[in-house]
């Protein structure tokens, strides 16, 4: 394994902080009212090493729409409870090269929403979380992983959680469609309730890097020291982040930054470096296919300088 030092990747992502803190390109998401309101200018990056020493830069603490880097929280959920088999079969483990929202995700395979990481498959993983019937209990289990993971609790923020249940027709319709399949495992309506909901977590890039790192580590949060699931299943989670992670520019991102990672239309990005350290970045001006432009930036900034990549072998 590459020898690699706290000041190195320091010195890296300070680089990177500096070099796009005012780099002004790309938008707000305007199809959620409340995330096109947010502080463009709000920039953080955060790295968390294996051993739990943290680098912060920026809005490391302030807390964003998790939006779809949640996916990869509740796809652990499942594996946590039903196993890395149940997820395959109920669910698929394959790339879309579709966007995140795509209906067609679900019908690419003929009838099931091939990964937990898209829009489908992530709202048939919420109507597997156990108890089945018991949604009050379902995202108290869903709430718990995500503090589990990322060694603190995240925080509902309710104007968003208001203003994209006010929105989600398109979910909406996927979720039916689903039902139309059998890839239904609860109630429709309040499966997607608890999608939505889930997205609508306030998270800091801190605490994302944590739960990057803690897939990075098999498993076993840094900081807290819990093992939060069987070390087995760690490089399953990451197969699934590096296979659809950016969604149908999922190759592009492995090619130039050469770091699984899982985005969000909050302006998050969470990575995971098997054995080396978990890294967030977030700031809300997002591209044309919903990716952040300055957290992509800054993480690939950090992976070229230090020439470390999940193909390397080093
Ligand atoms: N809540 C968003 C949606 O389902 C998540 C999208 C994303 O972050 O990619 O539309």
């Amino acid at each position: 394994n590459k020898t690699i030092t706290i000041d190195q990747i320091k010195a890296a992502a300070e680089e990177a902080y500096q070099l796009y803190r005012n780099n002004t390109a790309g938008k707000n998401a305007d199809y959620i009212p409340y995330l096109a309101n947010i502080d463009k200018n709000l920039f953080g990056i955060s790295i968390c090493l294996l051993d739990g020493r943290t680098i912060e830069f920026g809005d490391t603490q302030y807390k964003f729409g998790i939006e779809s880097v949640s996916k990869v929280h509740t796809a652990i959920l499942v594996i946590r409870q039903s196993g890395t088999d149940e997820l395959l079969n109920k669910i698929g483990a394959d790339a879309t090269g579709l966007p995140f929202n795509s209906i067609f995700a679900i019908l690419l395979e003929k009838d099931h929403p091939s990964t937990p990481l898209v829009n489908a498959g992530a709202i048939t993983a919420c109507s597997m979380i156990q108890p089945v019937g018991d949604a009050d209990k379902k995202w108290e289990a869903i709430v718990s992983n995500i503090t589990e993971l990322c060694g603190s609790a995240p925080q509902l923020i309710d104007e968003l959680y208001q203003s994209e249940s006010a929105t989600n027709f398109n979910n909406r319709s996927i979720s039916w469609l689903l039902k139309n399949y059998n890839r239904m495992y609860d109630d429709p309506d309040k499966s997607l309730d608890l999608y939505t909901r889930q997205c609508s977590l306030g998270i800091t890039a801190q605490q994302l890097a944590i739960c990057g790192a803690t897939i990075a580590n098999k498993g076993l949060n840094p900081v807290s020291k819990l093992q939060v699931f069987d070390a087995g299943a760690s490089s399953k989670i990451t197969s699934l982040i590096a296979t659809v992670g950016f969604y149908e520019h999922t190759g592009d991102w492995l090619y130039t930054s050469g770091i699984p990672a899982k985005t969000g239309v909050g302006g998050g990005v969470m990575g995971t470096l098997p054995g080396l350290f978990g890294i967030a970045a977030f700031a809300p001006p997002i591209d044309d296919a919903g990716n952040s432009v300055k957290a992509q930036l800054a993480i690939k900034y950090i992976m070229n300088k230090l020439e470390l990549s999940v193909f390397s072998g080093d």
